[in-house]
């Protein structure tokens, strides 16, 4: 019992002289996507009818349609709703690129990966 005591106490001692294996996350570099890695679901928005198909696809409830303003479509000018994002929640499974008649969902690696941090916060 008593070396076992000793033994925590040098390794509390210990891990007050090693420096932090963590780095402040301002300190971590930004990951760009390998060939290997999924990318990200980008919305053409002058593509988009406004069908909703996509977010009815996603397992991950991850796509929310918002006012998109007017479109012309079929000859008539109505008021569509797009599809939002939340990456927090995004699976990159593709499944809405797939479904979208209109190509208008993108899967796009030119760009650097959206980091969700615990406090909600992206970057
Ligand atoms: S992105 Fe495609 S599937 Fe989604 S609402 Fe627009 S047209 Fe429909
Ligand atoms: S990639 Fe998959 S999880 Fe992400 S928004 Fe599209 S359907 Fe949803």
């Amino acid at each position: 019992m008593r070396r076992r005591y000793g033994n925590m106490v040098l390794e509390a001692i210990r891990s007050l002289l090693r420096k932090p294996e963590t780095l402040p996350s301002k300190e971590i570099e930004r990951k760009i996507f390998t060939e290997e890695s999924r990318g990200i679901p980008t919305l053409i928005a002058d593509k988009c009818i406004g069908c909703s198909l996509c977010a009815m696809t996603c397992p991950s409830q991850a796509i929310t349609m918002i006012p998109g303003g007017k479109r012309s479509i079929g000859g008539r000018v109505i008021e569509i709703k797009i599809p939002s994002f939340d990456y927090s929640k995004c699976i990159y499974c593709e499944l809405c690129a797939q479904i979208c008649k209109q190509n208008a969902i993108e899967i796009r690696k030119d760009q650097d990966p959206i980091i969700i941090m615990k406090n909600g916060e992206s970057r």
